[in-house]
């Protein structure tokens, strides 16, 4: 799933996860967890994620290899904010090679900037389960209080504006260039993400039964 931060990409592939029974591999989430566990990857990690820049790419290649050797994958699985620079996607390439996996689709999430900052400086994200709000538009019925577990909701400590330009400096620069990468393999499939989060999926479904 390619998308600048806010496009919804997690909220996406929740539902794609649950509704295919595929597992959501997440990278930003799994740092997120060694970092609540205060693991040396998460504890590097964060270095990056605070400033709002990409991870270095040997630190998140070895994370998803380990993840894709996972048995729960061998029936598919959705990738959240993987790869995020070329050198990732021809790491990803040479793994499912080996492990003799193809990619089907590759889901380009499109949402103009000025509603992605909107999005993320106004996020709520739940530390049990994942689950994300936004205050306006999408509020847990108990303020602080995920809806789905009861969970503590907190605000990413990247969702600050400033951070989040920067992430979005780091999309343009680094991230981007995979939409031409996934273009010519004939993988890209544009989506419009501006639209409701069940609308967004309804087209997400549509593409992929294609
Ligand atoms: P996300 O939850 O996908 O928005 O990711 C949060 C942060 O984790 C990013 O801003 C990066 O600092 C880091 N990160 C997550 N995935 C990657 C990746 N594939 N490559 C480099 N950094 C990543």
């Amino acid at each position: 799933m390619l998308g600048p931060p806010g496009a919804g990409k997690g909220t996406q592939a929740e539902r794609i996860s649950i509704s295919y029974s595929v597992p959501h591999i997440s990278t930003g989430d799994i740092f997120r967890e060694n970092l609540r566990q205060g693991t040396a990857l998460g504890l590097k990690a964060k270095e990056y994620m605070d400033r709002g820049e990409l991870v270095p790419d040997a630190l998140v290649i070895d994370i998803v290899k380990d993840r894709l050797e996972n048995p729960d994958c061998r029936d598919g699985f959705i990738l959240d904010g993987f790869p995020r620079t070329v050198a990732q996607a021809d790491a990803l390439k040479g793994m499912l090679s080996e492990m003799g996996i193809y990619i089907d689709h590759v889901l380009n999430i499109q949402v103009p900037q000025d509603v992605v900052v909107k999005r993320l400086t106004a996020r709520r994200t739940c530390g049990s389960c994942g689950s994300i709000y936004h205050l306006l538009y999408d509020p847990p019925r108990v303020e602080g209080v995920c809806d789905d577990c009861g969970g503590e909701l907190y605000r990413r400590d990247d969702d600050s504006e400033e951070t989040v330009l920067a992430r979005l400096e780091e999309y343009a620069g680094k991230t981007q260039p995979l939409i031409e990468y996934y273009s010519r393999e004939g993988l890209l499939w544009d989506i419009d993400g501006s639209a409701e989060p069940d609308e967004v999926f309804e087209e997400i479904r549509a593409t992929v039964a294609g």
